[in-house]
C-alpha cells in the first residue's frame, strides 16, 4: 500500500465540495490505490456545517480514507499538504462592485499563499478554484514565494469539457472522439473556447462547423453556462464543478505519458503566446509525469488573437485593483 498523501480543501462544507470530498475519498482524483489524509479546512460559522459532512465521511467507510481533519486554523489545514484545493471564497452579494469582490478574495488568497509558503510541501500542487479563480491563484502564488510558481494553476477545466460536451452534441460524435480543444485565458465570461485545432479522430473540427455557430453559438454558450445553470437549477454547478476539479489534479498528478490529449488549465504566464508574464492565463497543455507544458506552436488567427487579448485584458485590470497584495 502506497503512503498516504494529504489534501487540503476550503470552503470544505460549501457545494463545490460537497461532491468534490467524496470523489476524492473514492479515489477518483489520485487513482484507487492511493491512500489520502482528508485536512478540510472552512470558516468558523461553517464549521458545524462541516462536522455534518465528516460525519457522512465516516458513514461511507471508504477505503482509502486514512484521516480527517476539520478545522477553522488555515496553519493545521495546510501542514504538510501535498494538495490544496482553494474552493472556499466570498460569495458576490447583492450590490457588490467587481472590485469589492477581487478586494474581499484577495485578503483571504494572500493569507492563504502566506501559510502555504510556510507549512505546506514544497512540491505541494495547488488548485484554486473560487472565484475570481485566475487572480486568487495570482495572489496566492505571489504570496507563496518558496514554492515554484509552476505549482498554482487555476480551473478553466469545466469550461473544456463544456465546449467538448457541445460539439459532440452538435456534430453526433461520442466526446471521446474529439481532442485538441483549449481554453484561453480567464474563468469568467472573457474566456476563449478555442476549436480551430480541435480534431474529430484526426480531421479538423472546424472544416464540419459553421462558424456562424461558433462565433454566436457555442462560445457564448461555454462563456455563460454558468448563469444558465443557475438560471435552471436555482443554485450554481456544484457537482460538475467537482468532476473538473477532480479531472484538473487527477490529469496533472496522475496521467503522465498515457494521456496525450490536451487539457486546459490555468498557469502562470511564461510569455509564451505573447501573454503577460504575470498572470495567471488558460492555456491547452500537455501533462506529463506530474508536471504540465503548454502546446507551442499553434497558430493563432485573427479571430482568435482579438479574443485571446481581450481576456488577457480583463486579467491585467483584475492584477491592478489587488496590486498592493501582489
Ligand atoms: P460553492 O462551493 O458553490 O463555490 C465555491 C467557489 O467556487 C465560489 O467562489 C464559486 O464562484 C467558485 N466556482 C468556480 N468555478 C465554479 C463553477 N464552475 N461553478 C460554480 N462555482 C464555481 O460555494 P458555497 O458558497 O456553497 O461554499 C463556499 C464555502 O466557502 C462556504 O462553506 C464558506 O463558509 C466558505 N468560505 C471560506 C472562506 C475562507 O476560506 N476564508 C471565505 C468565504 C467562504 P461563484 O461565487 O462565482 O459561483
Amino acid at each position: 500500500m502506497k503512503p498516504a498523501v494529504k489534501v487540503a480543501i476550503t470552503g470544505a462544507a460549501g457545494n463545490i465540495a460537497y461532491s468534490l470530498i467524496f470523489q476524492i475519498a473514492s479515489g477518483n482524483m489520485l487513482g484507487k490505490d492511493q491512500p489520502v489524509i482528508l485536512q478540510l479546512i472552512e470558516i468558523p460559522p461553517a464549521i458545524g456545517a462541516l462536522e455534518g459532512v465528516v460525519m457522512e465521511l465516516d458513514d461511507c467507510a471508504f477505503p482509502l480514507l486514512k484521516k480527517i481533519i476539520a478545522t477553522s486554523d488555515i496553519n493545521a489545514g495546510f501542514e504538510d499538504v501535498d494538495y490544496a484545493l482553494l474552493v472556499g471564497a466570498r460569495p458576490r452579494s447583492k450590490g457588490m462592485e467587481r472590485k469589492d469582490l477581487l478586494l474581499g478574495n484577495a485578503e483571504i488568497f494572500s493569507a492563504q499563499g502566506k501559510t502555504l509558503n510556510a507549512v505546506a510541501k514544497r512540491d505541494v500542487k495547488v488548485l484554486v478554484v473560487g472565484n475570481p479563480a485566475n487572480t486568487n491563484a495570482l495572489i496566492t502564488l505571489h504570496n507563496a514565494p518558496d514554492i515554484a510558481p509552476t505549482q498554482f494553476t487555476a480551473m478553466t477545466r469545466l469550461d473544456h469539457q463544456r465546449t467538448l460536451s457541445q460539439l459532440s452534441a452538435k456534430l453526433e460524435v461520442a466526446h471521446t472522439r474529439i481532442h485538441r480543444v483549449a481554453i484561453w485565458g480567464n474563468h469568467s465570461a472573457t474566456q476563449y473556447p478555442d476549436v480551430f485545432h480541435t480534431l474529430i479522430d484526426d480531421k479538423p473540427v472546424i472544416e464540419q462547423l459553421d462558424m456562424d455557430w461558433v462565433e454566436n453559438q457555442l462560445i457564448p454558450d461555454v462563456q455563460t453556462r454558468g448563469a444558465a445553470i443557475i438560471n435552471a437549477r436555482g443554485a450554481s454547478s456544484a457537482a460538475s464543478a467537482a468532476v473538473a476539479a477532480t479531472l484538473h489534479i487527477h490529469d496533472w498528478a496522475l496521467e503522465g505519458a498515457q494521456r496525450d490529449d490536451w487539457v486546459s488549465m490555468g498557469i502562470k504566464s511564461n510569455g509564451d503566446y505573447g501573454i503577460d508574464d504575470d498572470l495567471i492565463f488558460s492555456f491547452p497543455l500537455l501533462c506529463h509525469d506530474g508536471a504540465y507544458r503548454v502546446v507551442q506552436g499553434l497558430e493563432i488567427n485573427d479571430f482568435s488573437e482579438q479574443r485571446i487579448r481581450l481576456t488577457e485584458k480583463e486579467l491585467i485590470e483584475e492584477r491592478d485593483a489587488v496590486r498592493h497584495l501582489l
